[in-house]
């Protein structure tokens, strides 16, 4: 059985019981988790196992192709069976899910205004780095694009999630953020994630509840990586 990733259900929380059904090395897979294991250039999240007293830091956490996600312990522990908690880094979490929530307010606008298409991201806890394919891209953009994004934040409008059916989702080719084509589905669905009078996409991420979370959003710094790609790096206060 795949591990039930509890994040899909509930972003925010951030810790859940769970039972360990592998073990390798340093690292157990458990029956269910809390714990994001990375993708759409978002970190996985670090924390805590506790197990029979022990607080043990988990330093990692891996997906593997059938579905485990392994959590990489500082010190090996526990045995097929045993029930365990597992608890995220909080503050850590938050930040990303912070900088995750901005980064689809940014695509959002970029594509709609400026037809530009995020071709990657890496979401830090400081800042964050957002790759663009944009023709025509100018510096005085960065400055529109921090009006527009904060605005935006300044609606504090609330983020859902919701499941749909693969057929269904790939009539939605809206719903696609990036020049992946991979469509992102787990057992026949996609998730898609909502910003309530603004914007519908699909994503595996984790997020803030509602915008007014996010902070003030400013370019820093911007570079051009080849004719028509761009690299704008981002940050929030
Ligand atoms: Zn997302």
């Amino acid at each position: 059985m795949p591990t039930e990733r509890l994040y899909w259900k509930d972003d925010h929380a951030v810790n859940a019981t769970a039972i360990i059904i592998a073990v390798r090395d340093n690292a157990v897979a458990l029956d269910r988790t809390c714990f994001y294991a990375g993708g759409g250039g978002q970190s996985p999240d670090t924390g805590w196992l506790h197990h029979h007293g022990n607080r043990i830091p988990v330093t990692s956490v891996e997906a593997s192709a059938d579905g485990h996600i392994w959590h990489l312990l500082d010190v090996p522990a526990g045995s097929p069976g045993d029930t365990v908690t597992v608890e995220i880094d909080a503050d850590c979490r938050n930040a990303l899910a912070r900088y995750h929530s901005a980064l689809h307010v940014v695509n959002t606008i970029a594509l709609r205004d400026y037809n530009a298409w995020i071709t990657g991201a890496q979401i830090g806890t400081d800042y964050s780095r957002i790759d663009f394919k944009w023709e025509g891209f100018a510096p005085a953009i960065a400055a529109e694009m921090e009006q527009k994004v904060n605005a935006v934040l300044a609606t504090r409008a609330t983020l859902r999630s919701f499941w749909l059916e693969e057929a269904v989702f790939a009539r939605r080719p809206h719903l696609l953020r990036t020049l992946d084509v991979r469509l992102p589905v787990h057992q026949g669905h996609s998730r898609v994630v909502t910003i309530d009078g603004f914007d519908e996409q699909a994503c595996g991420g984790t997020h803030v509840a509602h915008l007014g979370e996010v902070g003030r959003f400013s370019v820093t710094r911007t570079e051009n990586k080849g004719r028509s790609n761009k690299r704008l790096y981002v940050k929030l206060d």
